[in-house]
């Protein structure tokens, strides 16, 4: 546990002094569950984006995209249940301060009595009520205890005496904590000067709504006909108060959304499923490299599913601090076009213009924060090899595909000659150019950041014209003639 810990410890101090990953507003002191994203993370950012584009929009006859507003209007999210529902349990130490969530108190004390929990019955001491068995199976089957009511939350703990974590106060000894109450995630925001309902919106809690919402102006302004899905992607903004690891839960994040829209009598919903979960497993495997044996689905119980949802799984990845949630599949039924339809009071059905049949159809909703792709990213990249730090990222992502090195800084004809490899060579890919310290040290800033192959301009190439090109895994050299350069690498990226 304290190696995995420093795993990630260390893959955070590395994305900082690289430029993958800056704490938000940091020289005021930060501002948590926001990050800001370097040069070079914003390239790797770009590049998962991008791949995500080209493999689930750009590729597919049936598949259109979509760029949503942010800021929305509030009867949207009424319609989606997100101001009545979209709600976390919090409580407050009165002693330290400190906001956290009901459920995360309750599941840290149950990992606490993890022992206790291996064979328990009902003479376990943690086994009593109101922790229940429902409450202890749901727990042991999916590390969660969410759903529960906030009398239900308050009872759990002042009988289990759950203490605050980040100050040790005691509810029987300190009576610390206030009343559990539910706090909502949406932003709101007040527009111009209407005071009131009229003037008031949020900041989009998830791009999925602006979708449904679009339905009809898609449907009508282009030549599509079901199935078809619609992609976006973007940010989405929820309140989180509960602090994340690095990237992985973030006030502000990008989403990546595809509605699959279809009709039941038309299309088995079960094997249309069974196709978009191999995708999106493709995806993260072959398209962003990740090792198969790190990832793992989990199918929701019936607790946890929304009551609309015929199925819902998750995508899992291992990261150091625990298998968590990547990536979600839903059948969600046609729930949300139904619900704007009924708030809007407009007609959001499909009418088939062969047989004149009016439906309102239902989705599949693959949906996936891209900030959390990067950080798995980087962690299945990372790699500590006896005298170097390595990020053996899928070429394809890689922030920089090449840099370029003149041997020496002070030589005037070396660095005059790299500089116009350089300019050369960024007409078709992302390049870094790098004359400080010595070779051996900008090889190794290189691997950090996961440059797959450093090309370094020499005497020689000023003789022969070509150049040392380096890779990144092997460490293996080979002379490369300029004029056949970027063919090599083109050839190289598309392996
Ligand atoms: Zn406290």
């Amino acid at each position: 546990m304290a190696e995995t810990g420093n795993t990630m410890e260390k893959i955070v101090a590395l994305a900082k002094r690289r430029g993958f990953i800056y704490p938000g507003s940091e020289i005021y002191g930060g501002l948590a569950n926001t990050y800001d994203y370097g040069p070079v993370g914003t390239e790797l950012l770009r590049n998962i984006k991008n791949l995500w584009w080209k493999y689930f929009v750009q590729k597919r006859p049936d598949m259109v995209g979509l760029d949503g507003s942010i800021i929305s209007h509030h009867k949207i999210w009424e319609a989606s249940g997100h101001v009545a529902g979209f709600a976390d349990a919090m409580v407050d130490c009165k002693v330290c301060k400190a906001r956290m969530r009901g459920d995360h108190l309750v599941e840290d004390y149950l990992e606490a009595h993890a022992d206790e929990l291996k064979d328990y019955t009902d003479k376990t001491k943690v086994f009593e009520k109101p922790l229940t068995k429902e409450v202890v199976d749901a727990y042991l089957s999916t590390g969660k205890v969410e759903g529960l009511s906030n009398e239900h939350y308050d009872a759990i703990i002042k009988q289990h005496t759950i203490p605050c974590p980040t100050c040790g106060a005691n509810p029987k000894k300190d009576n610390n904590w206030t009343k559990v109450r539910k706090f909502n995630q949406l932003f709101p925001v007040q527009l111009g000067i209407v005071e009131g309902d009229e003037g008031k919106g949020y900041l989009r809690g998830e791009t999925a709504q602006l979708i449904f919402t679009n339905f009809k102006n898609v449907l009508s302004s282009n030549r599509v006909k079901l199935p078809f899905g619609i992609a976006q992607q973007g940010k989405a903004f929820r309140n989180e108060i509960t602090p994340g690891n690095s990237i992985f839960r973030t006030i502000e994040f990008d989403q990546a959304e595809i509605e699959y829209f279809f009709d039941p009598e038309e299309t088995d919903w079960e094997p249309l499923y069974d196709e978009w979960k191999k995708r999106m497993n493709d995806f993260v495997t072959k398209e962003l490299g990740i090792k198969e044996e790190n990832l793992r689905w989990r199918l929701h119980t019936d607790e946890e599913r929304s009551f609309y949802s015929k199925k819902t799984e998750d995508l899992e990845y291992n990261f150091p601090f625990g298998v968590k949630e990547l990536w979600g599949l839903a059948y969600r039924t046609n729930y949300d076009l139904t619900q704007h339809i009924k708030y809007s009071n407009k007609d959001l059905s499909v009418v088939d213009p062969q047989t004149g049949k009016k439906i309102v159809p239902h989705v599949i909703e693959p949906a996936v924060g891209v900030n959390r792709l990067m950080l798995m990213v980087l962690c299945d990249a990372y790699t500590e090899e006896e005298n170097r730090t390595v990020l053996k990222i899928d070429p394809k992502l890689a922030p920089y595909k090449v840099a370029v090195f003149p041997l020496l800084a002070n030589k005037e004809e070396l660095v005059k000659k790299a500089k116009g490899l350089f300019e050369d060579l960024t007409n078709d890919f992302m390049v870094i150019f790098d004359a400080r310290g010595n070779i051996g040290k900008r090889y190794l800033a290189q691997d950090e950041i996961g440059t797959p192959w450093c090309v370094t301009v020499d005497f020689e190439t000023l003789e022969d014209e070509a150049v040392t090109v380096r890779d990144r895994d092997t460490m293996k050299q080979e002379r490369v003639k300029i004029a056949e350069l970027k063919e090599y690498f083109a050839k190289k990226l598309v392996q």
